[in-house]
């Protein structure tokens, strides 16, 4: 579980700022949800028998007894958060994000943490596939905007209907049953608890096994078919590339048809930066009426690490500060912070600080050129007294101005 430094925070904050602003422009919004949920919830939604349940969530009884877990992930929450509030009626649609931490008790490197981030969207009662398309549109504007499209790219399947999922699974437990022996431990326990897990076996023997097994997309429906036919073609139209993986199943089960994953080979062996799928069958399954949704998750640290990989880190951000305020005896003080305050009123974005902490000019310079600012403010008791203030350049070897208390917004507001 990391902490973000302050020298780190103002790349979230950007990544913060740039996921909200697109997805208001796709007419999203925000949903906050708490960070704890009953257990059961996961269980429920996620499956008894994957990793996140079996073996990652963080969960503790609180002082009633109740059994409950940090949330390993967005989507359960978001779904019992829209039913309980009697959100999924009448078959309006809602298109809603979220971000946040989430808990997994996995074994922490490079892009895997036990906290991590993620920002969700999720939509509902749009039964697609034109809003499974706008999602991954959005998610490639996204990586447009953030400088790292170059580097990731888009592998996209079908699971079917849960029908064309549990007649793949016989056939697949049939070829694997014949060939138990080749399988790693893991695989072998879920031949019987959950078969299509083991597409995603990271072992490269069960990978090797895989190659002739039965494949998913020869057991999908005329819908399912026509649903995803829908989707390339559409995706085909605004120009995205994607790749047909057949063995992407996802490590939740509650997904149908559409499964997604943006993925790099820039970040070693937590490639996937970005996944998600339609998964129509999960409100019923928590209680509600059929309501059919599609979402996606990505990863905030790794999407950072690749920002940070490819040197797309905004230059500006190196910069927090535009204005430091100096100012030598008592007088100078108190016009000073009467001055900075009137500077807020006349520019609300300037970056000023005031210098606390008293010391000579010479010291508070040196803090002022630390602090990254572009120019100093000077006020000595010279300046107080003919209402006047020193501009003085830090970055550069121009002079000093003097000028009127009055013209200092506007000249300000010029040169920042
Ligand atoms: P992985 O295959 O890497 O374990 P996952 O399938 O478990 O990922 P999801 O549950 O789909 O991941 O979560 C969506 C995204 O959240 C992932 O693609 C990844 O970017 C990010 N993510 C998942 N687990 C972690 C983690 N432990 N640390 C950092 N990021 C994570
Ligand atoms: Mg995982």
């Amino acid at each position: 579980m990391n902490d973000i430094l302050p020298a780190d925070s103002a790349l979230w904050q950007y990544l913060d700022r740039t996921v909200a602003d697109l997805l208001a422009g796709y007419g999203y919004q925000q949903i906050r949800l708490p960070i704890v949920e009953p257990t059961e919830l996961f269980k429920r939604s996620i499956g008894e028998v994957t990793d996140i349940v079996e073996k990652e969530m963080y969960t503790f009884d609180d002082r009633n007894g109740d059994s409950l877990t940090l949330r390993p992930e967005g989507t359960a929450g978001c779904v019992r958060a829209m039913l309980q509030h009697g959100l999924l009626g009448g078959g309006v649609g809602h298109k809603v994000w979220y971000t946040g931490p989430m808990f997994r008790h996995e074994r922490p490197q490079k892009g895997r943490y036990r906290q991590f981030h993620q920002i969700g969207v999720e939509t509902f009662n749009f039964a697609g596939p034109d809003v499974d398309a706008e999602l991954i549109v959005l998610s490639w504007r996204l990586w447009q905007r953030l400088g790292i499209s170059g580097a990731v790219k888009l592998e996209l399947n079908s699971l079917g209907s849960s029908e064309d999922r549990a007649r793949y699974r016989d056939d697949l437990v049939a070829y694997l049953q014949a060939r138990f022996d080749q399988l790693d431990e893991d695989s072998q326990r879920r031949l019987a608890s959950n078969p299509l897990r083991i597409l995603d076996s990271k072992n490269p023997d069960t990978q090797a096994l895989l190659v002739e097994a039965p494949k998913l997309a020869d057991y999908l429906n005329e819908e399912a078919r026509a649903h995803f036919a829908g989707l390339r073609k559409l995706l085909d139209a605004v120009g995205i590339p994607y790749e047909i993986n057949p063995r992407l199943v996802r490590g939740l089960d509650y997904y149908g048809l559409t499964v997604f994953e943006w993925v790099t080979d820039q970040l070693g062996a937590q490639g996937t930066v970005c996944a998600g799928g339609r998964y129509d069958g999960l409100v019923t399954q928590l209680g509600g009426k059929p309501a059919p949704a599609v979402g996606f998750a990505m990863g905030m640290e790794r999407l950072l690490l690749l920002i940070e990989t490819l040197e797309q880190v905004p230059a500006e951000l190196a910069r927090q500060v535009d204005v430091y305020l100096v100012t030598l005896g008592e007088a100078a003080e108190l016009a000073g912070l009467r001055l900075a305050e009137q500077l807020r009123d006349a520019l609300p974005e300037l970056r000023l600080v005031v210098h606390a902490g008293g010391g000579s000019f010479k010291s508070q310079f040196k803090k002022a050129d630390k602090s990254g600012a572009l120019f100093a403010l000077v006020l000595g008791e010279d300046e107080v007294s003919a209402e006047q203030i020193g501009l003085k350049p830090l970055r550069s070897g121009a002079e000093q101005e003097n000028l009127s208390w009055q013209a200092l917004p506007a000249r300000l507001a010029e040169i920042i």
